[in-house]
């Protein structure tokens, strides 16, 4: 028996890591040495003292049950002191901190909170396409903001029309930025603020990276704006900054009424994540963080590598300050999923075309870091084999 699918699924480009994956699995069956640099997914282990308190707290029957709707008290408490010590901003923890199964969660489900059929939120593209795909879900459109070279990667935002400022309802932000491993300063945030509160529109901000920085980097939270909480939430996570993306734990802060619309949807729709899951994440939190620093360390040594091996090659990739991803011009003559096919077939180098994270990503592959150093070494030895 045919069951036809929902219309809002039909609209659905095909993930772009499932393409990805089967071309992987078709050169791995023929027995290729296949590098994989297209998922953005850590491959160091979770830190070992935050797995000591997971098997710790899973002892404990009474994180056996459900959790609070808006996550652990001592959770959102460790949240709102990790944000005072790293970026000094006051949060109240029960108001302003909400416990999320994994940021991409939040993310998520903040549209079905927010818009209505035809209600229109500004994207950046490329992006994550977990924001459009969803806001899409919702009813809502994406009004797409060109992330260019030409700008440093950040969003033109007198570009945009102004009936589209108009009817926007939020506008959502990543920095640092996947997949074009852009930062940003205060003085892009203020303007951004500014936008906000003249045309009454939420900001949201991805930062699920601010931890992964380079050269002693530190990036800032949207919050530490003056007034930021007026019209901002930041979704966090603990994937990328404790190598836990397995576990699915981040959470949102911010404004407490904008916060309170996205916690109704969950409430109707999970039961939040797992309470030991939330003590390790506690002891993630709170412990030396010196795991991070070793992680940034590891990454900085791989993003040195491949930076240099790429230039060699004559290619011109601008060296990332945060984030594991380098975003590669394509050579002269090559379109993104020219340049991943290329790479694929002559190299056995997976990465990621950056046509995927929406039209401007054209002319750009997106590579990750998340390979050990010799295998980098090994790309780079590859690429360099290569004639473009
Ligand atoms: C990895 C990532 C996330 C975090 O995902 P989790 O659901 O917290 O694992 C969020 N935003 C962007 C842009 C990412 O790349």
């Amino acid at each position: 028996m045919a069951f036809e699918r929902a219309e809002r699924l039909k609209q659905l480009p095909p993930y772009l890591f499932q393409e990805i994956d089967r071309l992987k699995a078709e050169l791995l069956a023929r027995g290729v040495d296949v590098i994989n640099l297209g998922v953005g997914d850590p491959d160091l282990p979770t830190p070992r003292h935050i797995i000591e308190k997971l098997k710790e707290a899973s002892e404990d029957p009474s994180t056996h049950q459900y959790p609070s709707y808006s996550g652990m008290n001592d959770f959102r408490v460790s949240v709102a002191g990790w944000y005072k010590r790293r970026f000094g901003v006051e949060l109240d923890p029960l108001k302003e901190v909400l416990t999320l199964i994994g940021s991409k969660e939040g993310i998520a489900h903040f549209p079905l909170a927010y818009i209505n059929p035809g209600d229109i939120a500004l994207v950046p593209s490329p992006a994550y396409p977990v924001y459009h795909t969803t806001i899409m879900f919702a009813g809502g459109e994406s009004h797409f903001m060109p992330l260019l070279r030409e700008n440093h990667f950040l969003p033109d935002l007198s570009a945009i029309p102004e009936n589209v400022a108009r009817k926007a309802v939020f506008m959502i932000i990543n920095y640092p930025n996947n997949p074009t491993g852009a930062t940003a300063e205060r003085d892009f945030f203020l303007k951004v603020l500014d936008y906000a509160r003249t045309y009454h529109i939420i900001v949201c901000h991805d930062a699920a990276y601010t931890e992964m920085a380079f050269d002693g980097y530190r990036p800032m939270s949207f919050l530490e704006l003056p007034g930021a909480k007026d019209v901002a939430i930041e979704f966090h996570s603990l994937s990328k900054t404790y190598n836990m993306t397995g576990w699915r734990l981040g959470f949102a802060v911010g404004n407490a009424e904008i916060l309170d619309g996205l916690g109704q949807i969950k409430s109707n729709i999970d039961s939040g994540a797992f309470n030991a899951i939330q003590m390790a994440g506690i002891a993630a939190l709170e412990s030396d963080q010196g795991c991070v620093a070793e992680m940034q360390g590891i990454y900085q040594q791989r993003r040195d590598i491949l930076i240099d091996g790429l230039r060699k090659a004559g290619l011109a990739p601008d060296l990332p300050r945060a984030t594991f991803y380098v975003w590669c011009p394509t050579p002269p003559g090559f379109t993104s999923t020219e340049f991943t096919s290329l790479l694929l077939r002559e190299a056995g180098i997976v990465t990621t075309p950056g046509s995927g994270f929406g039209p401007p990503g054209e002319g750009y592959v997106r590579m990750a870091l998340t390979v050990g150093k010799e295998r980098i070494e090994e790309a780079v030895a590859r690429i360099r084999k290569l004639s473009f």
